[in-house]
């Protein structure tokens, strides 16, 4: 199994790079921003507190997110691999990982970095939220909130994944093809 995690700051570039990912690894993408906001949409109890947390720009509670990744992964029990994209996004979402792999006989193969610098992350936040529609794109404050949230909580995951051997790190600047170029040396290493 290739399962690897997505990693890097809001507006890195994790979604459009998985994209480029299923289409050439078959691999099942998992993105707990995504499963939150179907959530949202069909009006459940969870989507609607956690609606809340998101348009703060905070986290929503581990227990929520690690129970919606465990029923995914039991879903797709034949899978030949997952991208986790905003997930695990804290150390104890990352252990919790760890653990639901290994009773899958399972582990992470890499943990691939995006590196973009804030100002730029800024830029492409607010850009997206022209299109998106996504309430917490399109003010400022709430991106930051988002950084700040990201850098106090989800920096320390990549230490976790370093300590494993698995942290790769990657430009996330320049072109999708360039960075995906760069995602897939380490793939096929
Ligand atoms: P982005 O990474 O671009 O900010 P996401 O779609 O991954 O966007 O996440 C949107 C919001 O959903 C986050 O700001 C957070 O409130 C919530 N969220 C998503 N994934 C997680 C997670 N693994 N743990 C806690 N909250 C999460």
């Amino acid at each position: 199994m290739l399962n690897l995690v997505l990693f890097g700051p809001p507006g890195a570039g994790k979604g459009t790079q998985s994209q480029k990912l299923i289409e050439k690894h078959g691999l099942i993408h998992l993105s707990t921003g995504d499963l939150l906001r179907g959530e949202i949409s069909q009006g459940t109890a969870l989507g609607l507190e956690a609606k809340k947390l998101m348009d703060e720009g905070m986290l929503v509670p581990d227990e929520v997110v690690i129970g919606m990744i465990s029923n995914k992964l039991d879903a797709n029990k034949e899978a030949e691999g997952f991208i986790f994209d905003g997930f695990p996004r804290t150390v104890a979402q990352a252990e919790a990982l760890d653990n639901l792999l290994e009773s899958k006989a399972a582990t992470i193969s890499h943990m691939i970095a995006l590196e973009v610098d804030a100002e730029e992350l800024e830029r492409r936040l607010l850009e997206r939220g022209k299109e998106s529609g996504r309430a917490d794109d399109a003010n400022p404050e709430v991106i930051r909130k988002r950084i700040k949230e990201y850098n106090d909580k989800t920096a320390p995951v990549a230490g976790f994944y370093k300590n494993q051997d698995k942290f790769k790190s990657i430009n996330g600047i320049g072109s999708i093809d360039q960075i995906y170029g760069a995602i897939d040396a380490v793939i096929e290493q």
